[in-house]
């Protein structure tokens, strides 16, 4: 088979605007980047704000390998094979983050015959809006050095800062910096880091504002770090949120691009899923709601992370209501959540499959909590047999869940019409969609709820550390945001190496982090990585291009 910049480039795309004309929009509604991608106004959602939403659907997953379990390939496919069978159909996903395509896991658009394109610079820089968000966040970091650098007027204690640097870019060497050394102009000398860029507040907060003025708001609520007595500060206090806010003047509007079937996606926003929500905008997803009739959206790692702060924060958030859940299973990771060595995850092998089905089992009885109905895609590797595909179905069925085999990385849309028709039923279902949470509730106990609930923890335990940010963010009047749980995406529990369906432990959490312009807590647990390295081979050393643009080893 191809690989996946093979098939991508040889793909005929079709000219931006004659999508964005078949989707009604008005020649002043959309603006194109280029041929093949377009910046959609936000002036859409207010015309359209009486227009029924079509039905919204979910993609999620288990605890995955290293490598990701096809979430995004179905996603894709999924919303290509609806089109098939003749149903309206768009897909809203997160923008690929640059640093990690030179790294391990490969680009974000898909793979094989389910992608988005052009998958090269959907990877790559896009339409920019990663660099504002990059230049926007360092804007304000400029601003705060300057401010302690002219008299620290705002009291700041250079020890308490919490607004790092960021970058797109894996360098492990950034994590830890010295700056401000020199002469006496040339500022304060302080330790500080940088961050990935999709790992900085205002990519959440972009993913969660309604437009230009909430971002702004939004900005002004964040907190940079803390005065010599212990008081926030914020970006408003530095007068940043009107400068900042200008460099999303096109960032905040969502990017229409295609399929390699040639039906309209929509790209926006891509906060990590681990320390933050890791689901594209809201707006991309309420534009897509009014401009087809069936949307599928994607959330980050397995859904004990990505699905639960898709329904406890994002779906608040955005005034959203899921009308139905696909779970994304692949045969290769079940077998490692039930003990399989991951070099032999080729191998049949019915015993660890068996084992590992639990994992899949516990997510579907906790989608299940938030009313949603669900069905599994069994996303199809070369080496699954006819015996594996059967045991998961077998398993998923004594559940009443219905298992649909996914096709879409070798076949494309043809590969998942089974899929499209079981959606259609699905989204035809009642769905009783409630958060699992009251977000007045108190904030340890949010934490609990999550704890038991999803992860089947026997209780959560707060570090010193944390049980003294718990006092001061309830005294800080943050008491009522809702939870962002940051944890290892390998397993249900704290500890990425107990995999399956995890009993008899508790929940540490290390740390807790006001993040009050995106709108939530993060709660820390382990060790969570906020900038990236680069593996012993990276991606990077297998990459070219030639003179006429063909480009290899992007994937
Ligand atoms: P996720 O969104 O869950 O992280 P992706 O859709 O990005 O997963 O897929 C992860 C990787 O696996 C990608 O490189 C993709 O091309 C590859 N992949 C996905 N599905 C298949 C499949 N059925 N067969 C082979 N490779 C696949
Ligand atoms: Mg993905």
């Amino acid at each position: 088979m191809k690989s996946d910049v093979e098939i991508a480039q040889q793909a005929t795309l079709r000219p931006i605007g004659e999508l964005a004309e078949e989707l009604g929009l008005s020649t002043d509604e959309y603006e194109p980047y280029g041929h093949t991608k377009a910046k959609i106004s936000l002036a859409v959602l207010e015309r359209l704000k009486d227009k029924p939403d079509g039905k919204l659907i979910l993609c999620t997953g288990i605890n995955p390998t290293a490598a990701g379990e096809g979430k995004t390939t179905t996603n894709v496919g999924l919303s290509m094979a609806l089109n098939r069978i003749g149903k309206r159909a768009m897909t809203t996903i997160r923008e690929p983050s640059l640093g990690p395509s030179f790294g391990m896991k490969g680009g974000a658009a898909g793979g094989g015959y389910a992608q988005v394109v052009p998958m090269e610079d959907i990877n790559l820089h896009f339409t920019g809006d990663f660099h504002a968000i990059t230049s926007a966040h360092n804007l304000l970091a400029a601003l705060l050095d300057n401010s302690i650098h002219q008299g620290n007027p705002l009291n700041i204690n250079p020890k308490r800062i919490t607004w790092p640097r960021v970058l797109d870019m894996n360098d492990r060497a950034l994590r830890n910096i010295v700056i401000g050394l020199g002469k006496v102009g040339d500022g304060v000398v302080r330790e500080s880091g940088f961050e990935i860029t999709v790992a900085s507040e205002i990519m959440a907060a972009l993913c969660l504002a309604t437009g230009i003025e909430d971002l702004k708001e939004r900005f002004g609520r964040m907190i940079v770090g803390y005065t010599y007595d212990k008081k926030p500060v914020t970006a408003g206090d530095l007068g940043a949120p009107g400068a900042m806010a200008l460099l999303m003047k096109d960032a905040v509007r969502p990017n229409l691009v295609q399929t390699l079937e040639n039906t309209p996606a929509i790209i926006h926003g891509g906060p990590f899923a681990n320390i933050a929500h890791g689901n594209n905008s809201v707006v991309a997803t309420q534009t897509a709601l009014k401009l087809s009739d069936y949307v599928i959206t994607e959330a980050g790692f397995g859904a004990d992370l990505g699905a639960e702060k898709f329904f406890d924060i994002v779906c608040p958030a955005g005034g959203l209501t899921p009308d139905a859940v696909v779970v994304v299973a692949t045969v290769r990771a079940l077998k490692l959540n039930g003990g399989k060595d991951k070099k032999e995850l080729t191998n049949e092998d019915l015993f660890a499959l068996g084992a590992g089905v639990v994992n899949l089992e516990q997510h579907l009885e906790n989608l299940a909590k938030f009313g949603v109905p669900a069905l599994v895609a069994l996303n199809r590797f070369p080496s699954d047999t006819d015996a594996e595909l059967d045991l998961v179905r077998q398993r998923c069925e004594a559940l009443g869940v219905k298992v649909v085999l996914s096709e879409v990385f070798a076949k494309g849309g043809a590969g998942g019409e089974d899929m499209a028709h079981a959606v259609v039923e699905l989204c035809e279902q009642e769905s009783n969609y409630a958060p699992l949470y009251d977000v007045e509730d108190e904030m340890h106990a949010k934490i609990e709820t999550i704890a038991r609930e999803i992860y089947r923890a026997d209780g959560v335990d707060l570090a010193p550390t944390a049980a003294t940010q718990l006092g001061q963010i309830k005294a800080d009047g943050y008491g009522s945001l809702p939870i962002c749980m940051a944890k290892t995406q390998y397993s249900f529990s704290d500890d990425p190496t107990r995999l399956g369906a995890p009993r008899g432990f508790r929940i540490t959490v290390r740390e807790l982090v006001v993040n009050a312009g995106a709108g939530f807590v993060v709660a820390l647990t382990g060790d969570i990585m906020r900038m990236p390295g680069l593996p012993r081979v990276p991606a990077a050393v297998g990459m070219d291009i030639s003179d006429d643009g063909t480009i290899t080893g992007l994937s």
